[in-house]
């Protein structure tokens, strides 16, 4: 995946130049520095927040000259237009010292234009008490402005993690926390510490015919294939309503607690029964915390020949648990051992899924695409525009929409939406959140 480019915009002197010094060389790790194509522009290899990506500084504006005046227009489109051609992101730097100028204007205009999101950064905001001043930049019509000050270094460090959260690679999984957490969840006795025991090779959790007899979520790490791994094994959920007060409850709560801090979660059912409600009711939490589920069809050793059909049964399970379409299922038996050595592959695939990323360019494209094939919808005669789009966030996936007005944004088409980046990368057993946002 090539890196991304950052491009750091801005009419004369409102501190770009000052902001690129002090960004190269003290704040970022700075790689080595190039020459660019030509003598205004510098290019820089960065990396913040384990996020790696090129600065460019389009400065090198003639102080001496008076650049409101109309003819050099052209001039600084140019600019800002071969920034926004090469950039996956845009830091678009304004002067909070002297206040909006009609430059602003002109570049806020072409950079709305385009599909690449926009950090408005209000610099020389050297003290709080200037703080006030960024806010009068709203009326650029861009996101919140962000206050710094380049020339000491007040502010930087907040915009260089607002910018890496739009480049995106999750800040979360940083390096001491590369291992995949694998829950084992499902209903009581549909199979988890069997199929846990089997994963681990030896007698770890105690295996009993009698619901609940596993109690605490208990985590095992292990290496599996070069990856460090942590199986959690939670105890039965139970269906909310149905909890008894004391141990359930208490077992219930960790269960959840265990679900929380899962990226993957193997979903067990018991396959001589089917999908139940209680089934259900814990796929809808794996869902809501944007979890990527694994689904198991367990004991299938058990199942009656009448209904031992894969595809069938695929379908049954298809039809119950209508929104999980995107999730893969693995027939197995925790018992005799049927396809159980599929299921860490397909976990670990999963989690694999779960981490790509689309780039910004690639995303707009496929958003034109989208709209030509299928116009966004219209209510009372207002149409939804669709202006960029960004992926904001790897884990969970999270696309960010910059709208007119997100009221007018269709549970349907977002699903179409949400389809046609599925076709892009399929994001196979993972829930993916799209989020409107409005862009005035
Ligand atoms: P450029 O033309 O956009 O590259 O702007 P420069 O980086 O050359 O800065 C223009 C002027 O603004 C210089 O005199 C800088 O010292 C000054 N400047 C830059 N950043 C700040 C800041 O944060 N606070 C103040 N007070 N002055 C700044
Ligand atoms: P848990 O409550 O989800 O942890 O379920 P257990 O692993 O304790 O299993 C409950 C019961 O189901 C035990 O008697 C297991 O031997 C049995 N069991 C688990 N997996 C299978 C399977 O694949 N096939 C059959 N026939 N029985 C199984």
């Amino acid at each position: 995946m090539p890196k991304p480019v950052v491009a750091l915009v801005g009419r004369p002197n409102v501190g770009k130049s000052t902001l690129f010094n002090r960004l190269a060389g003290e704040r970022l790790a700075v790689v080595h520095e190039r020459p660019g194509t030509t003598r205004d522009r510098t290019v820089a290899e960065a990396e913040w927040n384990g996020v790696a990506f090129d600065l460019i500084d389009t400065g090198g504006f003639d102080p001496t000259v008076d650049w409101i005046d109309e003819r050099y227009l052209p001039q600084i489109r140019a600019q800002a237009e071969q920034a926004l051609l090469a950039a996956d992101a845009i830091v678009f730097l304004v002067d909070g010292a002297s206040g909006v100028s009609p430059l602003d204007h002109v570049i806020a205009d072409i950079l709305r234009r385009e599909q690449v999101p926009i950090l408005l950064v209000v610099n020389k905001i050297d003290s709080a008490a200037r703080g006030n001043r960024s806010s009068e930049f709203y009326e650029l019509g861009l996101d919140d402005p962000i206050p710094i000050s380049a020339l000491h270094g007040r502010g930087t460090g907040d915009m260089l993690d607002r910018l890496t959260e739009v480049l995106d690679p999750a800040p979360q999984i940083a390096a001491d926390d590369d291992e995949v957490k694998i829950a084992i969840v499902g209903r009581p006795n549909v199979g988890k510490s069997s199929l846990l025991n089997l994963l681990l090779g030896e007698e770890r959790a105690i295996v009993s015919p009698l619901p609940g007899t596993t109690r605490d979520a208990i985590d095992t790490q292990l290496e599996f294939e070069g990856v460090p791994l942590t199986l959690i094994d939670t105890a039965g959920i139970r269906r909310r309503g149905r909890i008894k007060p004391g141990v359930e409850k208490y077992s219930s709560m960790r269960a959840l607690k265990a679900i929380q801090r899962a990226d993957v979660a193997l979903l067990l059912i018991d396959g001589t029964e089917g999908v139940t409600a209680q089934d259900a009711h814990i796929a809808v939490m794996l869902l809501d915390k944007l979890k990527s589920v694994l689904l198991l069809v367990n004991k299938w050793d058990m199942v009656p020949e009448e209904i031992r059909d894969i595809q069938a049964y695929a379908e049954h399970v298809k039809s119950a648990l209508k929104f999980l379409d995107f999730v893969p299922v693995l027939f197995i038996s925790a018992l005799v051992g049927t396809n159980v050595h599929k299921v860490l592959p397909a976990a670990l695939q999963i989690q694999k899924e779960r981490l790509q990323r689309i780039p910004t360019s690639r995303l707009n494209e496929l958003l034109l695409e989208a709209q030509a094939a299928h116009a966004p919808p219209s209510k009372a005669g207002k149409r939804l525009r669709i202006y960029f789009a960004s992926q904001v966030r790897i884990d969970p996936p999270t696309f960010l929409f910059h709208v007119n007005d997100p009221k007018l944004m269709h549970f349907s088409y977002a699903r179409f939406l949400e389809n046609r980046i599925r076709e892009e990368h399929s994001y196979v057993g993972t829930p993916i959140r799209l989020s409107f946002r409005s862009r005035s």
